[in-house]
């Protein structure tokens, strides 16, 4: 099997990972948990989301989150934006990049945004070249992008079609999401390679959830096939209160440990990430999802 010698992971936690969290984590401890996930080695971060405080009650204090945080010169700050609306309000706040959703499955912005996938598509264009005019980075996302939890078809010409409209419009990278885990690794290594292949220099993402245990051998083999882009979240918390089972996040932890096992550079340090993982459980009251720190604990105790 091909695998890169390093690879680069893109932490969520903040953000895809505390937005289904109903315990509301105060301003002070999100800024501190974006600051420890800098010390550990993550070089970007999903920090916020400028999204109405009203559909995501955890995500009201962007502004102030954004404001207090002490950043690292090395660390490259996005946040997810939905619409125009919050585009601005991303760019208003410094963020270094914003990145814009579409879903795959019609079904799933009709539900979500309540849009089709042209309407919301037309939007997600006009949020990049926004932030493109305004000097800032634009990752355009598409969710749901290897399979609908409401059933109907994904296809890779599909996927592929939104991808080059997001790029048209002036996307620095692109991200797939497996946002309710549907993806196998057979599908994940034809994707990724059409995609790599359209994409010649830009990069290319992948966002897998963990819903049905398939997160890692879908990162190996989108690695199997020449990516070298990963999102993941501390303790595997997340997933989109939008979506109908979501699932939580590839956990940090457990990708690290498992590149670090493979020799895979991640420049991401693994003890680190257990204090971030203990902080998290006290802060939102509940177990979290990650194996490898689980074991870690076992060993410990
Ligand atoms: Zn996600």
């Amino acid at each position: 099997m091909n695998h890169p010698d390093s690879i680069t992971i893109r932490d969520v936690t903040a953000r895809d990972g505390l937005q289904g969290e109903s315990r509301l984590v105060a301003t002070e401890d999100k800024v501190r948990l974006l600051e420890m996930l800098g010390n550990a080695g993550f070089r970007r971060i999903n920090a916020t989301s400028f999204v109405s405080s009203r559909a995501v009650p955890q995500m009201a204090d962007a502004e102030e989150v954004m404001a207090h945080l002490r950043r690292r010169s090395d660390v490259t700050y996005d946040a997810s934006v939905p619409n125009i609306k919050g585009a601005e309000r991303a760019i208003a706040s410094g963020v270094d990049v914003v990145v814009v959703f579409v879903a795959a499955s019609d079904v799933g912005n009709r539900s979500n945004v309540r849009r089709s996938t042209e309407e919301s598509m037309s939007e997600a264009e006009a949020v990049i070249r926004r932030a493109r005019e305004s000097g800032i980075g634009a990752i355009g996302t598409v969710s749901t992008a290897f399979g609908s939890p409401y059933g109907d078809e994904i296809t890779i010409d599909g996927v592929r079609a939104m991808v080059a409209r997001f790029v048209g419009a002036g996307a620095t990278g692109i991200a797939l999401g497996d946002t309710s885990g549907e993806a196998n690794p057979d599908q994940v290594h034809e994707m990724v390679s059409q995609l790599l292949a359209d994409l010649g220099d830009l990069e290319l993402a992948l966002h897998f959830h963990d819903t049905r245990g398939l997160a890692l051998a879908n990162v190996l083999a989108a690695m199997d096939a020449g990516a070298v882009h990963f999102d993941a979240a501390v303790g595997g918390i997340g997933g989109s209160p939008f979506t109908l089972n979501s699932g939580g996040n590839l956990a940090a932890e457990d990708l690290v440990w498992m590149c670090h096992q493979m020799r895979i550079h991640t420049g991401v340090d693994l003890d680190a990430l257990f204090e971030i993982h203990d902080l998290l459980e006290r802060l939102l009251g509940h177990a979290l999802n990650s194996r490898v720190r689980v074991q870690a604990q076992g060993v410990a105790s």
